[in-house]
Parts: C-alpha cells; sequence; structure tokens
C-alpha cells in the first residue's frame, strides 16, 4: 500500500487507518474528505522529537495553509506545534480553535494596512516580514498601538531546487521575499534594525516542495548562516532565530521516494552546528514549517462513481461527484495520486480511464490514465494522500457544495467540517 495507515477488509474494502471507508462514505456522503487524526499527531511528533533532540533549541510550526479549520488548530495546540498563517482567516480561524498565538508566525507577501493592525491588536506572535513596505506598516501601527512586533525577515538565498516550478520559491526573482544576492536582504535587515517598534528575531527562508533530501536544506542554511555572519560582522547583530521553511516531500504514488525526516533533521543539525561553529556563531533558535507532510498522508478523498463513459479506440472516463473545486491539485500542478475502486479493492486493475470530476471545464480531471478494476456506478473511489492543498484550496465552482470534513481516531469517526449545503451557497448574495 501506498501508505501503511490504509488497508484491505474481509469486505474487500479499502480501509484508512482501520476504518471501512465504503461506511464512511454511506454515513457521511459524498464526496468526503476523511482524516487520520492519530498520523497528524504523529508526523506532527516525528517533527518535535526530532527537532527537540537534535538542536538547542527549536520548534516545528505547522504551514497552516496545508489544511486550515478549527479541528486542525484544536490538535496543532495539542502537540505543542507553532503555526504558519498567512492570511487574517487563517489567524481567525485559529483563534475560533483556541490556539494561542504567540508561537504563530504571520507570512504573505502582501499584507493590508487591515491585516497588519488585526494581526498586531489579536496578539500574533511574530510577523515573517516580506518586505521595507511592511516594515513600514508594522511601525506605523505599532507606534499608534504603543507595541512592539517581533518579526523575521524573509530573504531569498537563490536556490533552484528541481521541484515543479510554480513551488519553487526561493530563487532570486521569487515574488517571496528579499534576494541576498542583490544586497536587498541586508538593506532591509539594517531598516529593521533602525526601528524602535521592531523586534527583529532573525531571519527565514522558505526553498522549495516535494524535496527528497538534505541537500537543499544544507545549502540553504550555508547561504542564511553566512549572511547572519556577516550581519554580526557589520552591523553587531547576531540573529536568534533562523527558519527554514516548510518543504519535506511526502509519497503520493509508489514511485516517489520515501523519506525518513527525523534522519534529514539530524543531518541538518549536524551540519548548522559544524557550520555556526566555523563561523563564529551561535546555534539560533531553529524553525521549520512542515505543511505537507504533516497532513498529506493523514488524508483521503472519497467519491461516488456516476457516469462511465467508453469511447472506443480513444479512451475512456470516470466520472465522480467531485473534482477541481474540492482537488485542484491535477490542474494546478500535474500531481500525481494513488486510487483505489473502493469497495472492489483487491479485484483485477483491469481498466484504464481518467479519472474526471464533474465541473464544466476539460482541465477538471483527478488523474489521468488510471488502471482500476471497472468500476459501476454509485461505486466508491478513494483518492489516496489528499490531506494537504486539497481541502484549503476547495472551491464553490458551479456552484459546487464543498465536501464534509471527517475524523477517524481508533473506533470513532467524527464531523468536523460540515457539508456545505445549498443555502450556504446563496448565504451572501443580496
Ligand atoms: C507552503 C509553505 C510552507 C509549507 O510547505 P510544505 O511543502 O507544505 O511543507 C512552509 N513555509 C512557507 C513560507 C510556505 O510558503
Amino acid at each position: 500500500m501506498i501508505c501503511n495507515n490504509i488497508g484491505v477488509n474481509s469486505k474487500n474494502h479499502i480501509t484508512f487507518s482501520g476504518h471501512d471507508v465504503c461506511e464512511l462514505a454511506k454515513k457521511y456522503g459524498t464526496p468526503l474528505y476523511i482524516y487520520d487524526e492519530q498520523r497528524v499527531r504523529e508526523n506532527c511528533r516525528i517533527y518535535k522529537d526530532a527537532m527537540d533532540k537534535y538542536f538547542p533549541s527549536a520548534l516545528p510550526c505547522f504551514a497552516s495553509k496545508a489544511a486550515a479549520f478549527k479541528r486542525i488548530y484544536e490538535i496543532m495546540k495539542e502537540e505543542g506545534m507553532g503555526i504558519d498563517v498567512v492570511s487574517i482567516g487563517e489567524i481567525y480561524t485559529a483563534m475560533k480553535a483556541g490556539m494561542p498565538l504567540d508561537n504563530a508566525y504571520f507570512h504573505s507577501n502582501n499584507k493590508t494596512d487591515e491585516d497588519v493592525a488585526f494581526a498586531i491588536e489579536n496578539g500574533v506572535g511574530y510577523f515573517v516580514v516580506d518586505n521595507a513596505e511592511e516594515l513600514f506598516a508594522i511601525e506605523r501601527i505599532c507606534e499608534k498601538a504603543c507595541k512592539r512586533q517581533k518579526v523575521l525577515l524573509r530573504l531569498t538565498p537563490g536556490i533552484d531546487t528541481h521541484t515543479y516550478e510554480a513551488v519553487n520559491t526561493g530563487k532570486v526573482d521569487s515574488k517571496f521575499g528579499s534576494a541576498i544576492e542583490t544586497g536587498q536582504a541586508e538593506e532591509i535587515t539594517k531598516l529593521a534594525l533602525s526601528m524602535n517598534t521592531i523586534d527583529l528575531k532573525g531571519f527565514h527562508c522558505h526553498i522549495g516542495s516535494q524535496v527528497f533530501d538534505s541537500d537543499t536544506f544544507l545549502r540553504g542554511s550555508e547561504i542564511m548562516l553566512d549572511f547572519i555572519a556577516l550581519i554580526k560582522t557589520k552591523y553587531s547583530y547576531e540573529a536568534e532565530e533562523l527558519s527554514l521553511g516548510g518543504g519535506y516531500g511526502v509519497k503520493y504514488v509508489e514511485s516517489d521516494p520515501e523519506i525518513d525526516i527525523a534522519e534529514n533533521i539530524k543531518q541538518v543539525s549536524e551540519y548548522i552546528k559544524s557550520y555556526c561553529d566555523k563561523v563564529g556563531l551561535n546555534v539560533p533558535k531553529l524553525l521549520m514549517e512542515p505543511g505537507r507532510s504533516i497532513v498529506a498522508d493523514a488524508g483521503m478523498t472519497v467519491y461516488s462513481v456516476g457516469t462511465i463513459k467508453e469511447i472506443p479506440g480513444y479512451k475512456n472516463y470516470i466520472s465522480v461527484d467531485g473534482g477541481m473545486t474540492d482537488n485542484i491539485r491535477y490542474a494546478l500542478y500535474g500531481s500525481e495520486y494513488t486510487l483505489f475502486v473502493a469497495n472492489k479493492a483487491a479485484d483485477e486493475a483491469n481498466f484504464t480511464a481518467d479519472v474526471v470530476g464533474r465541473c464544466c471545464e476539460s482541465d477538471d480531471i483527478i488523474q489521468p490514465k488510471v488502471t482500476l478494476p471497472k468500476p459501476e456506478r454509485n461505486d466508491i473511489i478513494a483518492v489516496c494522500t489528499t490531506g494537504a492543498y486539497n481541502y484549503s484550496m476547495a472551491s464553490n465552482y458551479n456552484r459546487i457544495c464543498r465536501p464534509a470534513v471527517v475524523f477517524v481516531s481508533g473506533d470513532r469517526d467524527y464531523l468536523a467540517v460540515k457539508r456545505e449545503t445549498l443555502d450556504d451557497l446563496v448565504a451572501n448574495d443580496i
């Protein structure tokens, strides 16, 4: 199985964390997002335990854009994770879940004055500042509120990870952050240090996504530590915190590599410790911002099969009752997924088809060219590893209601997000 929380039971049905997903589909309807609570927690603990063990001081922060709803924030709070937030919507959701904001890091390349004021008012611990304009906005609002704001500066170390272009953010020409190479990183550091209302804590970089080895993180930390050393020499300021961003990859299909995150964190720590020694720095508090690797394999989506269309000599289509409205990742990035006919789990796979959604859009494809047991109408299709960037990217395109989110935990299942209703769709229409 693509992930060890997926199995097949005596009814020949797919199970997720021991739960028959066909039963869950019957109980809650389809399409349905299912999360494995235990797996979310285990993934948090892999980071937490390894970072505590290998760094003098460290904190993993869940990049909540990967999956943002109240239940997830409650779990992050219980697991002692920090959080990354990128909008006041995420901040508000975290607050509603009772998540303290001291360890919240507020990202975004374009925070409006309203965003800045909301975050400062509600005590968001850190701003990860993208550019100089943002520093001025924080200063203006802090002066009025007589507050001082802790800040990390987001820098671009100029690294080209060999992942897909759209998820590659560490290059000099990125829309995110200030580039070290162009001197802009030093300029914004000077500016931050000159401002009374800004409490500069350190620096941040985020190099990419779906990264499967430590090489990228090692090169990233070397560039960042060189920069920290340069700033120390020139301005007598030594950063206390260094965030290496997110990005460890997850296995979506059998051909994807497997990654031992704890081992990789150990390698990064050894490298950072020896490099700090070499350039005469104290080892900073180390932050990481995993998103995908916390929730992706803790999620599965199930759909009901509708139309099956065979076009002899061309191709076949299996249409399901969801699509790009609940999973836009194939349309956006050509992302791969592993699929099953959940009620014919171990049957012979002999039917090749594109599994498509029901939106009026040709690119509304969940996955092309998958070979499955031939399904019939009302069979259940399970798409694995959908816990990251599926629900959080869901839309109401074609006025389709967003699915419910259900959690399984031990022998319990419970609703975390209700299915949207037709009335929800018109709630804001005047
Ligand atoms: C998207 C993002 C992350 C999380 O990346 P994953 O690949 O999901 O781990 C972390 N930090 C920042 C700044 C991001 O933009």
